[in-house]
C-alpha cells in the first residue's frame, strides 16, 4: 500500500509528539511532509531531523535563522518558512494527505482552516479551532471534502461509538444522547477553600494524563470538558441538550453514546492519546499504537458520578456559552486563553479563572457569527477585556 503524507501542525507538543511516535511504530505507511512549532527550534530541528520532513515551519519569525541552523548541524535540508503564512502553507501542501492539527488555542484557528479548505483529512486535537468557528469550520469542511477525525479521546470514543458511516443525523441514527467522561482533574476531591490556594505545577500534574500546560490547567478547571461538550456540539450536529458531562475519574471509558432501545456503546482503553491518534491517522482502518493494553481484572474500580458546578463553574460557563450560542463560545475561550496563562505566569489565582471568564461573558455583547472576521473581531474583544481584568486584580 502506498504511504500517505503528513503535515503535523504543533508538532513539537504533546499531541504532535505522539502522534510522531504512532507514526513510527508504522514504518513504512506515512511520510513526514511538514513539521511546525512554535518556539522549540532544537526539538523541531530534531524531529524533523529524524522524520526526514522536507518543510519546518517555524510560527515566530524571529527564529527562522535559529531553526536553520540547527536543521543544518543535525544535517536536515527540509526548507524552511516562518510566521502563520507558514503555517497556512504547511497545512495546505497540494502533495500532503493528512495533517494533524495540534497548535494549542486559537493560534491553531487559520492552519487548521487551511487544512479543511484544502480537502484534507484533518486530525483534529486543537479543539479551540472547533469551539469559536464550529458552525463555520464544519461548512467549509464539508464544502471542500475535507474529512474531520477527533483525536481529542472523548470525541473519538464518541465517533467510534456511533454507526458506521453516521452523516451528522443523530436522529436517524436512533441516538438519544452524547455522554462526554471527565477525569475530574487533579483537584475533583479538594474542598472549595483550598481551591484558591493551588499552584501552576499541581494544576499541571494531572492523574491520568501527560498533556500540555494549557489543557492541563483547563482540566483541572473542568474547562476543558466545557470547550469539549461546544466541540461536541458541531462534530456531531447534536443539540445541546444532548450532550451530558459524567466524571469517571479512572479515564478509562472515554465517552459513550446513548441509544433509542436503552444500549449505551462505550469505548474503552488505557488513557494514553497515541490511541486516538493512532485511530484518527489510519481510519477506518486499525493500525499499532504502542499503548499498554488495557487489562479489566486489574482495574479495581471503574466509577461515575455527576460533575459538581459549584466548586467547578468553567463547564457551567461552557454549557451556558454552548445554550447562548453565537459569539458566546469565542468569548469564553478567549477569556479562558487570557486567564490560564495568566494563572500559569502566577498572576492570578486558580479561582479568579472563572470570575474572570465569566466577568467577560457577562460584559461583552453577544453577537452573531457571519465570517472569519466575526470570529476573530469577538476574540480580540474578549481578549482585551480579559487582559485588562487581569491587570486589575493581579
Ligand atoms: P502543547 O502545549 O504540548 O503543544 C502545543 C504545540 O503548539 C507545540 O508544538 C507548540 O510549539 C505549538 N504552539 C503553541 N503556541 C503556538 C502558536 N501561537 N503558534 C503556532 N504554534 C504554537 O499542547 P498539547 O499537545 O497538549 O495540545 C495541543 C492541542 O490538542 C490543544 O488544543 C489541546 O486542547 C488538544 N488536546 C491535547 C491533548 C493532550 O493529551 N495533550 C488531548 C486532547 C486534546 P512549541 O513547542 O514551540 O511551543
Amino acid at each position: 500500500m502506498k504511504s500517505e503524507t503528513v503535515t503535523i501542525l504543533g508538532a513539537t507538543g504533546s499531541v504532535g509528539t505522539s502522534t510522531l511516535d504512532v507514526i513510527g511504530h508504522n514504518p513504512g505507511s506515512y511520510r513526514v511532509t511538514a513539521l511546525t512549532a512554535n518556539r522549540n527550534t532544537l526539538r523541531l530541528a530534531e524531529q524533523c531531523a529524524h522524520f526526514n520532513a522536507e518543510l519546518a515551519v517555524i510560527a515566530d519569525p524571529a527564529l527562522e535563522n535559529e531553526l536553520y541552523s540547527a536543521l543544518k548541524a543535525l544535517g536536515s535540508d527540509a526548507a524552511v518558512m516562518s510566521g502563520e503564512a507558514g503555517l497556512v502553507a504547511a497545512a495546505g501542501l497540494p502533495e500532503v494527505d493528512i495533517v494533524m492539527a495540534a497548535i494549542v488555542g486559537a493560534a491553531g484557528l487559520k492552519s487548521t482552516l487551511r487544512a479543511a479548505e484544502t480537502g484534507k483529512k484533518v486530525l483534529l486535537a486543537n479543539k479551540e479551532s472547533l469551539v469559536i468557528a464550529g458552525e463555520f469550520f464544519a461548512k467549509t469542511a464539508h464544502r471542500n471534502g475535507a474529512r474531520i477525525l477527533p483525536v481529542d479521546s472523548e470525541h473519538n470514543a464518541i465517533f467510534q461509538a456511533l454507526p458506521a458511516g453516521f452523516e451528522q443525523d443523530l436522529e436517524q441514527a436512533g441516538v438519544e444522547r452524547i455522554i462526554l467522561t471527565a477525569s475530574g482533574g487533579p483537584f475533583l476531591d479538594m474542598p472549595a477553600e483550598q481551591l484558591s490556594q493551588v499552584t501552576p505545577a499541581q494544576a499541571c500534574k494531572h492523574p491520568n494524563w501527560d498533556m500540555g500546560r494549557k489543557i492541563s490547567v483547563d482540566s483541572a478547571t473542568l474547562m476543558n470538558k466545557g470547550l469539549e461538550v461546544i466541540e461536541a456540539r458541531w462534530l456531531f450536529n447534536a443539540a445541546p441538550d444532548q450532550l451530558e458531562v459524567l466524571i469517571h475519574p479512572q479515564s478509562i471509558v472515554h465517552s459513550m453514546v446513548a441509544y433509542r432501545d436503552g444500549s449505551v456503546l462505550a469505548q474503552l482503553g488505557t488513557p494514553d492519546m497515541r490511541t486516538p491518534i493512532a485511530h484518527a491517522l489510519a481510519w477506518p482502518r486499525r493500525i499499532e499504537s504502542g499503548v499498554d493494553r488495557l487489562n479489566l481484572a486489574q482495574e479495581s474500580d471503574l466509577s461515575f458520578r455527576q460533575p459538581d458546578l459549584e466548586r467547578f463553574p468553567c463547564l457551567g460557563l461552557g454549557f451556558e456559552a454552548m445554550q447562548v450560542g453565537e459569539s458566546a463560545p469565542v468569548m469564553l475561550n478567549a477569556a479562558n486563553e487570557v486567564a490560564v496563562q495568566a494563572f500559569l505566569e502566577e498572576r492570578i489565582t486558580f479561582n479568579a479563572i472563572p470570575s474572570l471568564v465569566g466577568e467577560v461573558m457577562q460584559n461583552l455583547e453577544v453577537s452573531g457569527i457571519n465570517d472569519l472576521d466575526d470570529v476573530l473581531m469577538h476574540d480580540k474583544a474578549a481578549r482585551t477585556r480579559a487582559m485588562e481584568l487581569v491587570k486589575q486584580i493581579s
